[in-house]
C-alpha cells in the first residue's frame, strides 16, 4: 500500500499517520518530520528549510521533493509507505505519482480528512511533541498521564515553535489542502474523505475502514 493522508495543519495527521503504521507495520515517511530532523543537525537542508518554516510556509518544491524522492528510493520504503504532510500540492503529487510509476507502484489510497478552521486553531495550540520519541498529545483531546512527560518513552513534552497563533493562522491559509490536490487523487480514484471533527478514535476507525485493516488502536 502506498497511502497519503490529506488534510489542513492540526487535522490529526501525524496522529492518525502514527497508529496507522503501527497497525500496517509500514513505513511512516513525514516531510515535517525530515525537515525538522534537518534543522536540528544544523545542516545545509536544515537551515534552508527553517526560513520557511519559521514562517508557516512550504519550503519550495524543488527541495522537498528531491529530499522525498531520495528518501523513498531507500530499501525500507519498497513495499509500502505512508505518506504524511506529502503531497501538499498538485506539483509534488505529480513528482509522488512519476517516481512510484518508474518502479511499478502507485497511490493506492488519498485519506482527506477535513477539519473547520476554528477547531484547528484551537488544535494547533495544545499539541505537544515528545523530544525522545516523537509520539504526539494534546492538552484537551489526547493529554499525557503527567504534563510535560511522554507516556511511551518518559520522554520530554515540548511545543513546536510554529504552533504559536500567529504562525498557525498562516500555515491555515497557506496550508489547506488545495481544490485541485483533492480532485487530483478522486479523478485518480483512490480519494476517501473522513471527518476529523471527532474524537481521535472515531476518525481511526474510518480511516482503518478505508484502509482494510483491523481494529483501530492507539
Ligand atoms: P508538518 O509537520 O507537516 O506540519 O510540516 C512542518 C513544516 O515543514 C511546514 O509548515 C512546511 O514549512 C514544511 N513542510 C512539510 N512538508 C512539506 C511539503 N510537502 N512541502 C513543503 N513544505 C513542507
Amino acid at each position: 500500500m502506498f497511502i497519503v493522508l490529506l488534510g489542513p495543519p492540526g487535522a490529526g495527521k501525524g496522529t492518525q499517520a502514527q497508529r496507522i503504521a503501527t497497525a500496517s507495520k509500514l513505513l511512516h515517511i513525514s516531510t515535517g518530520d525530515m525537515f525538522r530532523e534537518n534543522v536540528r543537525e544544523e545542516t545545509e537542508l536544515g537551515t534552508l528549510a527553517k526560513t520557511y518554516m519559521d514562517r508557516g510556509d512550504l519550503v519550495p518544491d524543488e527541495v522537498t521533493i528531491k529530499m522525498l524522492v531520495e528518501r523513498i528510493g531507500r530499501p525500507d520504503a519498497a513495499t509500502g509507505v505512508m505518506f504524511d504532510g506529502f503531497p501538499r500540492n498538485v506539483a509534488q503529487a505529480s513528482a509522488l505519482d512519476a517516481a512510484l510509476r518508474a518502479r511499478g507502484d502507485a497511490i493506492t489510497h488519498a485519506l482527506l480528512i477535513s477539519v473547520a478552521d476554528e477547531e484547528l486553531v484551537a488544535r494547533l495550540g495544545g499539541r505537544w511533541i515528545c523530544r525522545q520519541c516523537g509520539k504526539l498529545f494534546h492538552e484537551r483531546n489526547d493529554p499525557p498521564k503527567r504534563a510535560g512527560v511522554c507516556d511511551a518513552c518518559g520522554g520530554e513534552l515540548y511545543q513546536r515553535a510554529d504552533d504559536g497563533a500567529e504562525v498557525v493562522r498562516t500555515r491555515l491559509e497557506k496550508q489547506k489542502p488545495p481544490l485541485d490536490l483533492i480532485e487530483h487523487y478522486r479523478a485518480a480514484g483512490v480519494l476517501h474523505e473522513i471527518d476529523g471533527q471527532r474524537g481521535l478514535d472515531a476518525v481511526s476507525a474510518d480511516l482503518f475502514a478505508a484502509l482494510g485493516l483491523g481494529v483501530a488502536s492507539a
